[in-house]
C-alpha cells in the first residue's frame, strides 16, 4: 500500500521522514490531526525488521495518541515518532540531537516525549535542540508513576461497575508485567489490600513483587489462566487475541499496555463473555496528562497533573455508561466519547477569535 493511501486509511494529516547521514538517524514523525492543538505522542526507538513496519508502528501510535489526548481533555492532538535503530546504539546522544534538531523544523507542530526505549536523559538532548519537548527531568520526568496512579483509579471505576464496588480490599488482580508501570500499579493495589498474582520474563522482579507484597508468582504463558478478579495487562500490546481471549478468568481487564485487542472484534468477544474491559487509551491516560502538565503556562506542577489523573475514574464510568446505553463495545464507546470532542471543538474553531 502506497505512503498516501496508508495517510488517508488512518486518518494522517503529515509524516515526516528524517534522515541524517552523519548520525545515521532514521526516524519518521506521524502527525495525525491537530484539530485540539499541537500533536504530542512520545518517541519510540526500536529495531524495526522493515521501513513498514516503522511506518505502520508510526500510524497507528499517533492516531492512538489523537483519541487519548482528546479523550483526556487535553487541547493537543495526536503524534508519534519512530527511530529505527538498536537500542543499544553508542552513538544514543547524536541521535536524539539530529531528532531534536528535526522535531524544530516543524515549529512547535509536534512535541515529542518519552516511550518505549526513550528515557529523561534522551529528552534532555532532544531539548538541547528544541523547546517541543515534554518529560524532562527539570519538567514532568517520567511519567510511568503517573500512569500507575491512573491505572489504579481506572481499576477502581472498574471495579465499582463490575462488582457494585470500587474497593479493591480482598480483590485478586494479576498483573501482567512489572515493569515502570507495573510495579508501581501493584504498589499501589498492595496499599488497598487486593491480592495479587504476578509475571514477568524477567524473573528478579517476579521474586521482588513476590517478597515485597506476597505476590503469587506465575509462569507469563499461564497467566492467561489465572482464577482472578482483575487481569491487568502492563506489558505487551495486543494481549486479547485469538489465543487468549477464551482463556481469561476474570470479569474486568485493566491495565496500562497500549493496543491491548488485537482486532477490534476480540472486544466484542469479551462483552459476550461478561468481562469489562476499560479501553487502553483511557485508563493509561495519566503519562500524557502528566507530560501536558509541563507545557502549561507556567511549567509543570505535580499536584495539579494527579488531581487530572483522578478524572480518569469518571471517564471511565462514562465509557462504561454509553457502552451500555448504545449496545457497543467499551472500546468502540471510547472511542466515540474522542470523536464527539474533538468534532465538537472543530465547530467552536470556526469563530474567529484573535490571538
Ligand atoms: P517497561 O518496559 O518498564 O515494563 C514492561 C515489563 O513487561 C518488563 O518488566 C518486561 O520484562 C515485562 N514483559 C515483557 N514481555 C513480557 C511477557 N511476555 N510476559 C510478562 N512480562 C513481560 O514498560 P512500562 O513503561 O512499565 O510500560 C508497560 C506498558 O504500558 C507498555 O505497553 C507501555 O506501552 C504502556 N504504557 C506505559 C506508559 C508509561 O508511562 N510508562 C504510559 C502509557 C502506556
Amino acid at each position: 500500500m502506497g505512503i498516501f493511501d496508508l495517510m488517508e486509511r488512518y486518518g494522517h494529516e503529515q509524516v515526516v521522514f528524517c534522515y541524517d547521514r552523519a548520525t545515521g538517524l532514521k526516524a519518521i514523525i506521524g502527525i495525525h490531526d491537530t484539530s485540539l492543538g499541537p500533536a504530542l505522542g512520545g518517541v519510540r526507538l526500536w529495531p524495526y525488521q522493515t521501513e513498514e513496519e516503522a511506518l505502520r508502528d508510526v500510524l497507528r501510535l499517533s492516531q492512538g495518541m489523537t483519541y487519548k489526548n482528546a479523550a483526556m481533555g487535553l487541547d493537543l492532538g495526536g503524534g508519534k515518532a519512530v527511530i529505527w535503530a538498536e537500542p543499544g546504539a553508542a552513538n544514543r546522544e547524536a541521535l536524539m540531537r539530529a531528532f531534536g534538531r528535526f522535531v524544530q523544523t516543524l515549529g512547535g507542530r509536534y512535541v515529542a516525549a518519552e516511550d518505549v526505549n526513550t528515557t529523561v536523559a534522551d529528552m534532555a538532548a532532544v531539548a538541547a535542540e528544541t523547546p517541543h519537548v515534554a518529560g524532562r527531568a527539570e519538567g514532568s520526568g517520567d511519567p510511568s508513576p503517573v500512569t500507575a496512579y491512573g491505572v489504579f483509579h481506572g481499576m477502581r471505576a472498574a471495579a465499582r461497575w463490575a462488582f457494585g464496588s470500587d474497593d479493591l480490599q480482598g480483590r485478586t488482580v494479576a498483573v501482567q508485567g512489572l515493569g515502570k508501570v507495573g510495579y508501581r500499579l501493584c504498589e499501589h493495589l498492595h496499599r488497598a489490600g487486593a491480592r495479587l498474582i504476578v509475571t514477568d520474563t524477567d524473573a528478579g522482579r517476579v521474586q521482588q513483587a513476590a517478597e515485597a507484597f506476597g505476590a503469587q508468582a506465575m509462569d507469563p504463558e499461564r497467566i492467561y489462566d489465572a482464577e482472578c478478579d482483575i487481569f491487568s495487562p502492563c506489558a505487551l500490546g495486543s494481549v486479547v487475541n485469538d489465543r487468549t481471549v477464551e482463556r481469561f478468568r476474570c470479569r474486568v481487564i485493566a491495565g496500562s499496555a497500549n493496543n491491548q485487542l488485537q482486532e477490534p472484534h476480540h472486544g466484542d468477544r469479551l462483552q459476550e463473555r461478561g468481562i469489562l474491559y476499560a479501553p487502553d487509551f483511557i485508563i493509561n491516560g495519566g503519562g500524557v496528562i502528566n507530560a501536558a502538565e509541563e507545557l502549561r503556562p507556567g511549567g509543570y506542577r505535580r499536584e495539579r497533573a494527579l488531581v487530572q489523573v483522578e478524572r480518569i475514574y469518571d471517564l471511565l464510568l462514562a465509557v462504561f455508561r454509553t457502552a451500555q446505553e448504545q449496545g457497543i463495545s467499551t472500546a468502540r464507546a471510547a472511542e466515540q466519547i474522542s470523536e464527539e470532542r474533538i468534532a465538537l471543538l472543530r465547530q467552536v474553531r470556526r469563530i474567529f477569535a484573535p490571538r
